[in-house]
């Protein structure tokens, strides 16, 4: 980083070194609170993109691929206590970029250093297995070895969970990885490159470009990349799956939800509603597993929808730097715009505004993108409101009488990335779980996470897992030898088994 005008100003991160973009092109990135730039970002274009594959390719071919276990998890334990020491700062940097409350930001980077021991412990442990066959005179094994060199697309939301999820795993299979933050919240991304150099990786082993959707673009379409993982919308997700395609580059598809949290009757009402409550307005409703459809049972539904009704207008808006900030702003203009207009078209859709549905306002907001926490009940299933991710604090409650109509409302969007359930009938739990169409199901918890618990979605919420155990394999490959040690010739025209 260098101080240019006023503002500082962040290069790229490519073989070790900060190098300017090789066309001339910056932007601002904008603090969503004061609506002011703060910090200019690089453009990076095919070519840098290019450069960041080479240095990767480079570092994996001449230190990573021979580097111990041992030796990569040492480095990635080192690199967990340098961000668990820099949390705060992180913490405060993301919270300027994307506007999230400091209590979360700071979490998510203490959660980095979390995931990043989680896998640094694999690093020396990725052993593979021996096979035993049909046959007794060969002897057969399956090797675990890394893919080479990934790319990592990420999204503004939670730079550095995301980042965790994706590059700790790779990092410890033994892969070399070029990282493409959101153009909306870079900086982060950018300053754990110091944290990595200072750690002691090898120069090359962690490259970052910057920029726009062109940049991400370049990566889904540049040759030699052994796999890309992506976070982001399904309309993204797809154009880069699109474009992977062409160079039958694998991906992992991190996307959208619309997930539903489902009370039951039986439920502890008070903490169902107060999970429920989390569910959407914990980070401003701007995570991919927000709970974002609330269905209720008939019989409590007014009970319940009261509650979060008249507790929603309570909710401290501020500026999210403050610790006793509950919601923050929107991340980023475009952004306010569209949650906007998914508040107008549920209006003129017939759904019933409980509570919020505008902008929000005060002297304390001063310029930020701040949206009243917002509730609409009488929602049907079929209204847009219903189906599609709005990535704000919006709630829609649905009313339902059974069972049965539960799981079909909860599963009737294109969406699978979680779901939740309230009740304290064990049996209910687990047939209504195991009926769940989506990645993860809560039962009366939501929106829990952890480092050792695979994530990830099924139909339009994605493929393939991050974090657990599953999230690293997602970095691997099995390479199975046969070893033939029978003294017989072979028949060369009948199968061997
Ligand atoms: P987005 O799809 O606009 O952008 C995501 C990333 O992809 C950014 O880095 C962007 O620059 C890049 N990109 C955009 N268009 C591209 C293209 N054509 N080719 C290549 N790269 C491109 O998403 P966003 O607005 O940054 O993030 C919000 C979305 O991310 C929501 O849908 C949310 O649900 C999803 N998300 C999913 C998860 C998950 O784990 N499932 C987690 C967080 C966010």
């Amino acid at each position: 980083m260098e101080k240019s005008d006023r503002l500082p100003s962040y290069d790229l991160y490519i073989g070790g070194r900060w190098v300017p973009s090789s066309g001339p092109e910056r932007f601002p990135t904008f603090n969503p609170f004061t609506r002011q730039p703060w910090a200019t970002i690089s453009q990076a274009d095919a070519s840098d993109v290019a450069s960041a594959i080479a240095a990767a390719r480079h570092a994996y071919e001449t230190t990573w691929r021979g580097t111990s276990g041992l030796e990569r998890g040492r480095l990635l334990f080192k690199l967990a206590d340098l961000v668990d020491g820099s949390a705060e700062r992180i913490g405060n940097l993301e919270t300027t970029d994307n506007g999230k409350v400091i209590r979360e930001t700071t979490g998510q980077a203490r959660y980095l250093a979390r995931v990043l021991r989680f896998y640094a412990g694999y690093a020396d442990k990725l052993w593979g297995k021996v096979i035993p066959l049909d046959r007794g005179d060969v002897f057969d094994y399956a090797a675990l070895e890394p893919l080479g060199v990934v790319g990592l697309i990420i999204a503004w939301n939670s730079p550095m969970a995301m980042l965790g999820n994706k590059a700790a795993a790779a990092l410890a299979a033994g892969n070399c990885v070029v990282v493409k933050p959101s153009e909306h919240a870079s900086v982060t991304t950018l300053e754990f490159c110091k944290l990595v150099e200072e750690a002691g990786f090898p120069a090359g082993v962690f490259n970052v470009v910057t920029g726009d959707a062109r940049t991400g673009d370049a990566l889904a379409k540049a040759e030699g990349l052994d796999k890309i993982s992506f976070t982001g919308s399904g309309t993204a997700g797809r154009l880069v799956a699109a474009a992977a395609g062409r160079t039958l580059t694998p991906v992992i598809m991190e996307l959208g939800g619309k997930s539903p949290n489902i009370i039951f009757a039986d439920a502890d009402l008070k903490k169902a509603s107060t999970g429920a409550f989390a569910g959407i307005f914990g980070a401003t409703g701007q995570t991919c597993i927000a709970g974002s459809r609330l269905l209720v049972q008939r019989i409590v539904y007014d009970e319940v929808v009261t509650h979060i009704v008249e507790r929603a207008p309570a909710i401290r808006l501020g500026d999210p730097r403050m610790a006793e900030t509950e919601m923050g702003t929107v991340a980023n203009e475009p952004q306010f715009n569209r949650i906007m207009d998914y508040i107008g078209s549920a209006k003129s859709e017939g759904a019933t505004l409980m509570t919020g549905g505008g902008r929000a306002t005060g002297e304390a907001l001063g310029d930020g993108l701040f949206i009243q926490p917002t509730v609409f009940a009488e929602v049907r299933n079929d209204m847009r409101l219903a189906q599609e991710e709005i990535f704000g604090p919006v709630l829609a409650i649905i009313p339902f009488d059974t069972e049965e109509e539960a799981i079909t409302i909860a599963n009737g969007t294109s969406y699978g990335l979680a779901s939740g359930i309230w009740t304290q009938d064990i049996n209910r739990a687990m047939r209504v779980s195991r009926a769940m169409r989506s990645g993860l199901v809560w039962i009366n918890t939501y929106r829990a996470v952890a480092a050792q618990m695979p994530f990830g979605g099924v139909k339009d919420s994605g493929f393939g897992r991050e974090r657990g155990e599953e999230g690293l394999m997602e970095f691997m490959t099995a390479k199975n030898v046969m070893i033939n040690y029978s003294d017989d010739e072979r028949d060369p025209f009948a199968i061997q088994t």
